[in-house]
């Protein structure tokens, strides 16, 4: 009998998840089955219980219960608590364990591309919401030399700043500080969801004297592929990084925390690229 796993959201309908882990599964012979439920925040507890009444192995979590299944779960992975939300959940012999894969998805995106060690990299991250949040704390208990957190609402990138337990150098701005600011980026991370399809015009900031060809631009959105914020990258001679990778690489380590195996990466790009071309 195939083992079950899920995605749980709302809305869910867009979700490419269940494409790229039943490829995964049917590509390693496993006998697992992958489904996308919407779940109102409403019944949310429900869910979680009729998931674990119908033993299923694991799930992912999605806009918007990342936060609010945090209450229903037995446990606790440290990628959990650090980012403050949970986007995987595994059954550990019929208790639900909480993990976080946003933040090491987002590394593993750009770990090749890097052209020092990072611990004398100097990045910025512009956002301090959900995402931002979990690549924050990874990359600081990585050990990255220097991270100037960036968003419209201060408090809120105080508040992750100082509930991030791995001191961390770097400045706060505001989005009008950041445009009149000198420094220059090995590497800029872009979280907000400004750009996001449909408003493809827009961007949070501009990158012009922040970067040269040797600074890494990744933006975590991935509709439109490439966004104004990359398009601006890309003028500038950086190297620019879209959200696919972050994307198929946290739902790799979602796979290795439910299977032990370690899927095809390449292959999960493959398959969301030709969705997305296909979208557009
Ligand atoms: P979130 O928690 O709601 O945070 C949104 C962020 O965007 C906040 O910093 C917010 O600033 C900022 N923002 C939103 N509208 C803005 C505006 N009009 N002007 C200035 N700032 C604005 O969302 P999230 O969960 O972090 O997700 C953010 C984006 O990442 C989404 O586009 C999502 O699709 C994408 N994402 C991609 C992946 C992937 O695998 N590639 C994974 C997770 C998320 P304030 O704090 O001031 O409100």
């Amino acid at each position: 009998m195939k083992e079950m796993y899920a995605v749980i959201g709302d809305p869910i309908g867009h979700s490419m998840s269940p494409l790229i882990h039943n490829d995964a599964f049917h590509n390693l012979g496993i006998e697992g089955y992958y489904h996308a439920f919407r779940v109102s925040e409403d019944s949310l507890e429900q869910a979680i219980e009729g998931m674990k009444a119908l033993q299923f192995k694991g799930f992912n979590v999605t806009v918007p219960h990342k936060v609010d299944v945090m209450k229903y779960l037995d446990s606790l992975d440290e990628s959990a608590t650090l980012a403050g939300a949970v986007n995987t959940v595994v059954n550990k012999n019929g208790k639900w364990v909480g993990y976080n894969t946003d933040g090491i998805g987002f590394y593993r995106s750009i770990e090749n591309r890097l052209s020092k060690p990072l611990e004398e990299v100097k990045a910025v991250i512009i956002g301090a919401g959900g995402a931002s949040r979990g690549i924050y704390a990874t990359l600081a208990k990585r050990g990255i030399g220097e991270i100037d957190l960036v968003n419209r609402t201060i408090e809120r990138a105080i508040t992750l700043k100082e509930q991030c337990p791995f001191p961390i150098s770097g400045k706060i701005m505001s989005l009008e500080e950041f445009e009149s600011e000198q420094s220059r980026y090995d590497v800029v991370i872009q979280t907000t969801s400004i750009g996001m399809s449909p408003n493809v015009l827009e961007q949070p900031v501009s990158l012009k004297g922040k970067v040269d060809h040797q600074s890494i631009v990744a933006d975590i959105i991935y509709n439109p592929l490439k966004t104004a914020f990359l398009k601006e990258a890309e003028r500038l001679g950086a190297i620019a990084i879209n959200g696919v990778g972050m994307f198929v690489h946290q739902a790799a380590e979602s796979f290795y925390i439910w299977t032990n195996e370690h899927p095809d990466v390449e292959r999960m790009t493959q398959i969301v690229y030709e969705k997305l071309k296909g979208a557009t």
